[in-house]
């Protein structure tokens, strides 16, 4: 499912059709939290940074290994129908997400990542994601995860890799986005 907004329009978290039972749960979820109050807490293992890809960024600050979880997203469900501002949130399936609220929000995107974000809804947890390690991560280097953007929202890439699609956007969606000719030049 790709959604129409939002950074990470690959994750979905439902996929299975069972919607009105997720959409209960969900609604129990958030009735149970509402009140719960969030602030910038730091995470170990993670700083934020002026980022060589783009504005901030977020470099380990300890070594991590190759399936590790880097850090527990802290963040609050929405729905997609309520106002509010999700340029900071990962796109949950069936109208859901996830707006990050802590450091993790200033993970940039590479198109050669050397993380990957996981995320879920459920009665226990609520909306819940994780950013994990795809390969040894070493201390000081700089977080990133594919944003896979779906195409209506896709922008120009800066992240430098060499397997760089030229803009964020999922690896799917690219022949929607980028020209023939642009794609063979490079
Ligand atoms: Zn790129």
């Amino acid at each position: 499912m790709i959604g129409s907004f939002g950074r990470h329009a690959r994750v979905d978290a439902s996929g299975d059709g069972e919607g009105d039972d997720l959409v209960t749960a969900v609604e129990c979820v958030r009735a149970r939290w509402q009140h719960r109050l969030h602030s910038m807490s730091a995470i170990s293992g993670l700083r934020v940074i002026r980022s060589s890809i783009d504005g901030y960024g977020v470099v380990a600050t300890r070594d991590f290994a190759e399936g590790e979880v880097i850090a527990e997203v802290d963040g609050v469900l929405w729905h997609e129908d309520e106002p509010v501002d999700d340029r900071y949130s990962l796109i949950m399936g069936d109208g859901y997400f996830f707006d990050m609220v802590d450091q993790t929000r200033w993970i940039n995107h590479s198109c050669d990542p050397n993380a990957e974000v996981e995320v879920g809804i459920d009665p226990e947890r609520g909306g819940w994601a994780q950013i994990v390690a795809l390969r040894p991560v070493r201390a000081g280097e700089e977080i990133a995860y594919d944003y896979a953007f779906a195409a209506e929202v896709a922008e120009p890439c800066r992240c430098g890799s060499p397997a760089c699609r030229g803009f964020i956007v999922d690896v799917d969606a690219l022949h929607l986005v980028a020209k023939p000719a642009a794609v063979a030049a490079r």
